[in-house]
């Protein structure tokens, strides 16, 4: 069953349109257009979610949404292409903290989709935006990659292993002992612990790789504190995408691969949300959570019809 709408009718957004003086399927192309959600006509009980929502903002999760790994998924690059030609507002998210969003934008490009690095949003961007809202022209301490630090860098942070504000931890291929040893110690003499994102796992071609939320669980099993994870499926990586997004919660909708964050949060964030059966969560598994998204379909190639 393709384009399972929930409480929803006719298309999402996007919309098969003619151009002007064209002819037959020569002429026909996808256009997106602001969706608006009238509701109203689900059968059986209730509408409860809400009506007459003009969805013009996209927030897009990037793995499982737009790309496995480096491949891209069928009708991305189209789905992206058709929010740009209708002027759509969009922001690409990722709890991924290695990378910068300039190499972000290197890599999709690279996948064959174009977003330039202004439309992309990381844990690390949200992690240091929240550290200099609350604590500006602070310092850390930092395990993690170029993205991360960067990150930290831009807002004004100092980087120090000298009784710092902070202990983040970020993503990052090369954990070492010593680097996760100097983390506990500063944590223990005082450092607040901060994550970037609670992925026990990560992808990669050759299986699973330990992500961020597994090596905070070491840190946190030697220093008794538990990190604040500021990545999805914590709200505050929806409010501070909005806001780099210059968007509403009311008129943005959340595409995302999975239930337990990218549907999560977007619907504690008060967005509209989209979960694709292109990642990680399957149709029979959405189906087994206390809440659900306002809509399901197999891919973003979906949305463009
Ligand atoms: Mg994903």
């Amino acid at each position: 069953m393709r384009n399972e709408n929930f409480g929803r009718r006719g298309a999402l957004g996007l919309v098969r349109r003619r151009c002007a003086g064209g002819s037959g399927a020569v002429g026909a192309v996808w256009r997106p257009v602001a969706w608006s959600a009238s509701g109203g006509n689900r059968p059986g009980r209730g509408n409860r979610v809400s009506d007459h929502r003009t969805i013009t903002s996209y927030l897009i999760d990037m793995d499982g949404v737009l790309v496995h790994e480096d491949q891209p998924i069928p009708g991305a690059d189209k789905f992206i292409k058709a929010l740009e030609e209708k002027g759509l507002r969009h922001l690409v998210i990722t709890n991924n903290s290695i990378f910068t969003q300039r190499d972000l934008s290197a890599r999709l490009a690279r996948a064959g989709i174009r977003i330039p690095p202004e439309r992309l949003w990381t844990s690390a961007l949200a992690t240091a935006q929240f550290l200099d809202e609350q604590r500006p022209d602070g310092t850390a301490h930092v395990v993690g990659e170029a993205g991360l630090t960067t990150a930290l860098h831009d807002v004004g942070y100092v980087l120090s292993d000298v009784d710092p504000d902070y202990v983040v931890l970020g993503e990052t291929r090369t954990y070492s002992f010593e680097a996760i040893t100097r983390a506990i110690r500063l944590i223990r003499a005082g450092g607040r612990f901060i994550a970037t994102n609670p992925d026990p796992i990560g992808p990669s071609p050759s299986g699973p790789l330990p992500a961020t939320g597994s090596v905070a669980a070491l840190i946190s099993r030697a220093t008794g504190r538990d990190p604040y994870f500021v990545g999805k499926p914590n709200p505050l990586m929806m409010r501070s995408a909005l806001r780099a997004l210059d968007a509403h919660s009311e008129a943005t909708a959340i595409i995302g691969d999975r239930m337990d964050t990218d549907v999560v949060a977007g619907l504690e964030a008060g967005l509209e949300t989209i979960l694709v059966l292109s990642g990680v969560s399957s149709r029979e598994e959405a189906n087994s959570f206390p809440y659900r998204p306002n809509r399901i379909v197999d891919s973003v190639a979906d949305l463009l019809v």
